[in-house]
């Protein structure tokens, strides 16, 4: 490793003690960009990375609220705001008990390489709560929205930092935080993405982030002469994700034969299609977050407390939470004959699994990958704007469109002299040079 490289990463380390994701996150990103920052002095001396890595503010508050049996309960919120340089802050909110000032930094660095891959003008941010909403009732859940929005709503708005879902937060919670927002403030405005139809949100948000990971597969399969028709996929999580993902990946003629759960795994050796991706809609809605019940009501196997990983597919698609497939759980799907891993979770590998997946087959990170929906969310706010909505097939063509020009990217500046495409540093430098170029055009700000 390069030695300033190395003390550049020392540095982060000590100034973020303990944040083990963060420090994943942009020790990955500063080992793909490096030689490219070595070969721009401008770069160096405006201190461009140095810049990149802190967040330009963190929000941390107070979350109290009442539940069902009238005791107090008190949350943890954050707002990390990490870059305007091209835009408002954008990214989702997660409501999950794995949140932490960690595990936000890292998803909001990473969010400002997908929101600028995606040519939409989106800063980079990201929000949440270690609040779980498993087994809490519906009552319960618009008081916390509303008590995290009482605090939240002074730091955002639609040209400062416009937030949208992520684990744990869909449109019921959009909407209960977009209506206390509105009640606090007065204003109508497309402050939040992923809202329900009827008040502003677009056509396919839901759907998007999933739909995307496909298109985007399919411009890596076709790279390669081949096409999705045919495939049998491995997809983890059952949420949202993971139902766009296994719902376009079947209309393009592939297998998806798992989803998962913090239960475990099903595996449906005749895929998962038709009324069974219903199916998985009534389980996300249930509120209950285990996968188990549709193999009872298909008659397939279960897997309690295992991943997806150990089943025999071409293609492995993890769609639920950071680092859900580790080296070990690489070396199984190369061994059966796993072609190609594509994260629709952010950073859904560990650094090694990512590495192993480059070098010996293909590998998509997340920040390409899954940022389809954060693309919508770009034409929600497009749409707001113009006081329009625009139809599905519209929004469908112009998604499309995004994640070709995405895998366009990656190809320019991750191709390799064997011939070979590193989507991971041709994503982080994709992502990086438009960051890196309005950073330049704006001054030391
Ligand atoms: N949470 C999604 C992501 O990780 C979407 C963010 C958004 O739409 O703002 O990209």
């Amino acid at each position: 490793m390069d030695s300033k490289m190395q003390v550049f990463i020392n540095e982060v380390q000590r100034k973020n003690p303990g944040e083990e994701e963060f420090l994943q996150a942009v020790q990955e990103v500063v080992e793909t960009v490096w030689d490219f920052y070595r070969e721009n002095p401008r770069y160096q001396k405006a201190k461009i990375l140095e810049r990149m890595v802190e967040p330009e503010r963190v929000i941390m508050f107070r979350v109290p609220w009442v539940d069902d049996k009238g005791e107090v309960q008190v949350n943890r919120g954050f707002r990390v705001e990490f870059n305007s340089a091209i835009g408002p802050y954008k990214g989702g909110i997660r409501f999950h008990s794995s949140v932490s000032l960690s595990s936000l930094k890292f998803l909001g660095f990473e969010q400002t390489f997908k929101n600028s891959l995606t040519s939409l003008p989106m800063g980079g941010g990201k929000g949440g709560s270690d609040f779980n909403p498993r087994g809490k009732s519906d009552g319960e859940v618009m008081r916390f929205c509303q008590a995290f929005i009482s605090e939240l709503f002074r730091h955002i708005g639609p040209d400062t930092d416009v937030p949208a879902g992520d684990i744990g937060v869909g449109a019921r919670e959009i909407g209960y935080m977009f209506g206390m927002y509105k009640k606090l403030r007065n204003q109508f405005t497309g402050v939040f993405t992923g809202k329900g139809r009827e008040f502003g949100g677009s056509v396919i948000r839901p759907e998007a982030t999933g739909y995307g990971a496909i298109y985007f597969v399919r411009e890596m399969l076709a790279l390669k002469g081949e096409s999705l028709a045919g495939k049998t996929i491995a997809v983890s999580g059952f949420g949202n994700v993971a139902w766009g993902a296994v719902s376009k990946a079947v209309e393009l003629g592939a297998k998806v034969v798992t989803i998962s759960g913090p239960d475990g795994y099903i595996y449906d050796p005749n895929g998962i299609s038709g009324e069974k991706i219903d199916y998985m809609l009534m389980l996300r809605n249930s509120n209950n977050d285990v996968v188990q019940p549709y193999a009872e009501q298909f008659g397939v196997s279960f897997f309690a407390g295992k991943k997806p990983w150990e089943q025999k597919v071409d293609i492995a698609i993890p769609c639920a939470i950071q680092n859900e497939l580790n080296e070990t759980d690489v070396k199984t799907l190369i061994k059966n004959g796993c072609q190609l891993i594509a994260e629709a979770s952010n950073m859904g590998c560990t650094a090694d699994a990512a590495i192993l997946a480059t070098e010996k087959i293909t590998f998509a990170p997340g920040k390409a990958v899954n940022a389809g929906g954060v693309a919508v969310s770009g034409l929600e706010m497009s749409q707001n704007s113009m006081r329009l909505s625009w139809t599905r097939e519209e929004v469908d063509e112009k998604l499309k469109h995004i994640m070709i020009n995405i895998h366009n990217t990656c190809v320019k500046y991750g191709k390799t002299p064997d011939g070979k495409i590193n989507y991971m540093k041709g994503a982080n430098i994709g992502g990086f040079v438009k960051v890196a170029e309005a950073m330049m055009a704006q001054g030391i700000v």
